[in-house]
């Protein structure tokens, strides 16, 4: 407790939005929270916290880019708050892989932050190796072109079990759901039951 008061002093907590000075980090201002477009209507099996736009984008580059991992409850609640029919009998919760090589930059993978965060709320399992990146996908390119590179860029990782599971993919934000589907294959040509989609954000209408 006194860590955390001198360490508020010292380095008072902000928006990870706006930068505005806030009361505790891990949050973010009332302003930014009221401009966050929840999604109220979720197709069967796929479920999505906020529209992908200028607040939810911040907030998910803080959590990835900016060390920012004390986002991952606050983000996690709005998932399982969006997500209670998909999370509902599901076995284990997982998340979309990163490569290896992506990771020794990032230090940590940002969709197993809030696999983990989900798990704490929600007390399904989380388990953030049961796929792996077998091929490292460029950022870039055309839409066609990460589609086409996504198919097949991943793998079931070794000694992973998922027959008879309904697993959920955790991810930050889904767009053409191309990676998502190509997991959701691999997982299911192994035998799991049933897979879901459960992501903090999601892009509507740029695609
Ligand atoms: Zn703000």
């Amino acid at each position: 407790m006194l860590l955390d008061t001198l360490l508020n002093a010292f380095f008072p907590p902000t928006c990870p939005v706006c930068a505005k000075r806030i009361e505790s980090p891990g949050a973010l201002c009332a302003e930014c929270f009221s401009r966050l477009q929840f999604i109220h209507a979720h197709q069967p099996g796929k479920a999505s916290a906020v529209v992908y736009d200028e607040v939810s984008k911040q907030l998910i580059l803080a959590l990835k880019y900016g060390d920012k991992t004390e986002l991952a409850p606050l983000l996690a609640r709005m998932m399982v708050n969006a997500g209670g029919s998909v999370l509902d009998g599901a076995d284990l919760l997982t998340c979309v892989p990163l490569h290896w090589t992506r990771l020794l930059v990032r230090k940590y993978n940002q969709a197993a932050l809030l696999a983990a965060a989900v798990s704490k709320i929600c007390a399904v399992p989380s388990h953030p190796r049961v796929l792996k990146r077998i091929k490292a996908t460029p950022k870039q390119g055309t839409r066609r072109e990460r589609i086409e590179n996504v198919k097949q860029a991943f793998a079931l990782d070794y000694g992973r079990n998922v027959k008879g599971k309904t697993i959920v993919l955790i991810d930050d934000v889904v767009t053409t759901g191309a990676t998502a589907d190509s997991c959701a294959r691999v997982l299911l040509k192994n035998g799991a039951k049933e897979i879901r989609l459960l992501t903090f954000a999601k892009a509507v209408g740029k695609n």
